[in-house]
């Protein structure tokens, strides 16, 4: 079995605890117009797909550098698009006793499958109305929600992270609490990340039109959303 992989790199508590190897799987079932990694929202013909066996001995090699709880994060694109082999994977490195973690946008109703061979979930909140979320991403959030309150049930260790953008999901903070309460738990921890504009550059040199205007957001803004999710007894992070 192979992944497609268009990066991968250590990056320091991002990505999941501690000092973490990521890999970035290529291709995406969203198309979030302020993504970050557009060049990952195809599948690309071009990357040689990796065996499975050989990543996985990457991995064993590199886990002397997973100090402070660190381990492997699996991210994208979207992670869960390339299910069969990166659950085969997931099994190997459990049974290595690796920690894994993966960053995914929530979508796939097979999502809970991996929860066993997980260690850390990051899934994406985009916005509590499904059809505005489908307007600008193509994909509703029912399974995502669907995917947030399973890993609740689970138990695993779960950040929920809400990407607050202007003009798109800044100004419904109690409705984002209204469902946020319902998966209210002890393993589950939610994070707020302003909109930025890292990805800019490669949309343009990929020669695709970055649509994005004034989504900027206030620190005044981010405090809103989150004074409404504490009033909720909502678990916040800061970052
Ligand atoms: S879900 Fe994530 S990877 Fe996919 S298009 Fe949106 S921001 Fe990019």
């Amino acid at each position: 079995m192979q992944l497609k992989i268009f990066g991968k790199g250590f990056n320091y508590s991002q990505d999941g605890p501690g000092n973490r190897l990521v890999y970035h799987l290529s291709g995406c079932n969203m198309h979030c117009p302020w993504c970050s990694n557009p060049e990952g929202m195809k599948p690309s013909g071009s990357e040689p797909p990796y065996p499975i066996k050989d990543i996985y001995n990457e991995i064993l090699s590199s886990s002397p550098m997973f100090f402070e709880g660190g381990g492997v994060t699996f991210t994208g694109g979207e992670a869960t698009l390339q299910p069969k082999p990166l659950l085969a994977l997931l099994k190997m490195l459990k049974g290595a006793n690796i920690n894994t973690c993966i960053e995914t946008n929530g979508t796939s109703p097979d999502l809970p499958q991996l929860f066993e061979f997980l260690d850390h979930l990051i899934i994406d909140f985009k916005h509590p109305d499904s059809i505005k979320l489908k307007q600008i991403t193509g994909i509703g959030n029912e399974t995502i929600k669907q995917n947030i309150l399973a890993a609740k049930n689970y138990g695993i260790d779960t950040l929920v992270r809400i990407p607050l953008i202007g003009g798109f999901n800044d100004d419904c903070p109690l409705d984002f609490a209204e469902f946020l309460k319902t998966a209210n738990a002890k393993n589950l921890k939610v994070e707020i990340l302003k909109y930025h504009e890292y990805g800019k550059d490669k949309w343009k040199k990929l020669g695709l039109d970055y649509k994005m205007q004034n989504a900027f957001v206030t620190d005044e803004q981010v405090i809103r959303l989150k004074e409404t999710l504490k009033s909720n007894q909502i678990n916040i992070i800061n970052t």
